[in-house]
């Protein structure tokens, strides 16, 4: 997006911040839907074991591992400059909370 104003230094660090959390953000996200995905076919009954091992051993490490990547992201997704969290959104502009400009 050419044409906007040139940012300030203290600007280009929030934005160089928040590049990095997004990134951290949707690499991890792959990972996490793939243990989402698995959590509702075992817990549905679709799948009853996965490489020999059955879902009574699989389903624990999956509720952690999922509960683990929700407080990561947790602490991850906020505000660079006022650590506010960011919410739902996976792709803001400005933050809701202070409004500096992320991206
Ligand atoms: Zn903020």
């Amino acid at each position: 997006m050419a044409g906007n104003d040139i940012p300030s230094g203290e600007d280009t660090q929030v934005i160089e911040a928040f590049k990095q959390k997004k990134k951290i953000q949707l690499i991890l996200l792959i990972p996490f839907a793939v243990i989402v995905i698995l959590f509702f076919l075992i817990t549905r009954g679709d799948v009853d074991n996965i490489g020999g091992l059955s879902s009574d051993v699989l389903l624990p490490p999956i509720v952690i591992l999922m509960v683990l990547g929700l407080i990561f992201s947790f602490f991850n997704w906020r505000c660079p400059a006022c650590k506010s969290y960011l919410g739902k959104t996976i792709n803001p502009k400005h933050c809701h909370n202070c409004g500096v400009k992320l991206q």
